[in-house]
């Protein structure tokens, strides 16, 4: 392993199956890596992971450290903590950063890595970047001073309309997990090379003292908006559960869409869970973003604001949406929708992202 401390990306894997968080953290991690002039390491952790390794190297990974044992081939807390902290530990120095997706396992795992090494942790990051600090604080005249290199942790703030840069430069590793589909890969290259390096763990019997007796998927989060191109979303404006009717009819014009929700329409149980975009919700890159009733509040907009062109229908004017919708229309969805199905059948039919 390298003895200079690096970016650590801990890949997030299910059964096998690379998740694409794990690809765009590797993304960022390069380019974390680029200003801080470090290398980038992957910790890989299963059972029968076959070419994820190689994979994981063409995908930006100077390293890849590989724990491939029959005990890691589910997921649990304990093995994969210990797994985790036993490769950091065998490591000359910690790394300078650690990445984990903000996702079922990283928001298990990553608090438990940064427990055990008593540093900071920032959640659901939408940004990461390098920077000086200078701290000024009184409450503690030992921490007085600027500190290069942090780790900026960029993430919108609870509730408010501002994005809050974390840093927590004290002591590496500086960790912050990363939601899904906001960071960028760098892109598959089969000519890049890197290291693999196979480890592996030693473990007790109470690592195991939690087992898993099944794994059932759930049907409801199968919606996959953070693939989908387009995405044709709803909000309270639609009126009712049968509001959606209307945006999963505009949807169907377009191959590979999806029916995005809000949180109000949500929480209201006119839709799963699993459609909703926004701070608590998916975090989404479609090439269109189609707003019908959505006001557009920030909790809303930091999950979709990066889409590619975002149009808006509102009847209400002076709707926040449209101070970010690249195209608003101000209108009644109800009769918006109908007209905006029959544009796109025709303006996309030749179009990459295609009209059925
Ligand atoms: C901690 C926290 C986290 C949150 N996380 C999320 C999140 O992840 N995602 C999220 O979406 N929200 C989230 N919210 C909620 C968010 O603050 C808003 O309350 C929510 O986004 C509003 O949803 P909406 O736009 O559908 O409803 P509303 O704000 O009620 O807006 C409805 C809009 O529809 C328009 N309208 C009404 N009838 C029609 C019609 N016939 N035609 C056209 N337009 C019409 C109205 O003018 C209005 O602008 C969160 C809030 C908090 C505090």
């Amino acid at each position: 392993m390298s003895d200079k401390p690096g970016v650590l990306v801990i890949v997030d894997q299910l059964q096998g199956d690379l998740r694409p968080i794990a690809l765009e953290l590797l993304g960022a991690a390069r380019d974390l890596a680029g200003k801080l002039g470090v290398g980038v390491q992957a910790l890989v952790m299963g059972h029968k992971l076959g070419d994820m390794p190689q994979r994981l190297v063409w995908n930006g990974a100077d390293e890849v450290i590989v724990v491939d044992q029959p005990e890691l081939a589910e997921y649990t807390t304990l093995t994969y903590r210990k797994a985790s902290i036993s490769v950091i530990d065998s490591m000359p120095k910690p790394p300078h950063i650690v990445l984990c997706g903000a996702t079922t396992i990283g928001r298990d795992l990553a608090p438990r890595i940064a427990a055990h090494y008593e540093t900071g942790l920032t959640a659901d990051c939408t940004e990461l970047d390098i920077g000086e600090y200078e701290h000024k604080g009184k409450a503690d005249p030992t921490k007085v001073g600027t500190y290069q290199n942090c780790l900026y942790a960029i993430r919108p703030s609870f509730g408010e309309s501002l994005k809050a840069r974390i840093i927590g430069p004290w002591k590496n590793p500086q960790m912050a997990t990363a939601r899904a589909g906001v960071m960028i890969p760098c892109g598959e290259d089969t000519t890049r090379t890197g290291k693999i390096t196979p480890f592996t763990v030693k473990f007790d019997k109470e690592d195991f003292i939690t087992k898993v007796i099944e794994t059932v998927r759930d049907m409801s989060s199968t919606v996959d908006l953070t693939k989908a191109k387009v995405i044709v979303s709803g909000g309270f404006g639609l009126g009712g559960p049968d509001g959606f009717e209307v945006v999963r009819d505009l949807a169907s014009v377009f191959k590979n869409s999806a029916v995005g929700a809000s949180r109000k329409t949500v929480d209201s149980g006119w839709i799963p869970y699993a459609h909703q975009v926004g701070q608590t919700g998916k975090t989404v890159r479609p090439l269109i973003y189609i707003a019908l009733g959505i006001s557009g509040a920030i909790q809303h907009r930091v999950g979709m604001s990066q889409s590619g062109t975002i149009i808006a229908v509102n009847k209400d004017e002076k709707a926040p949406i449209f101070q970010f919708a690249h195209y608003g229309i101000v209108g009644d969805l109800y009769e918006v929708a109908p007209i905006l199905k029959e544009q796109f059948r025709k303006s996309f039919a030749e179009a990459s992202v295609g009209a059925k």
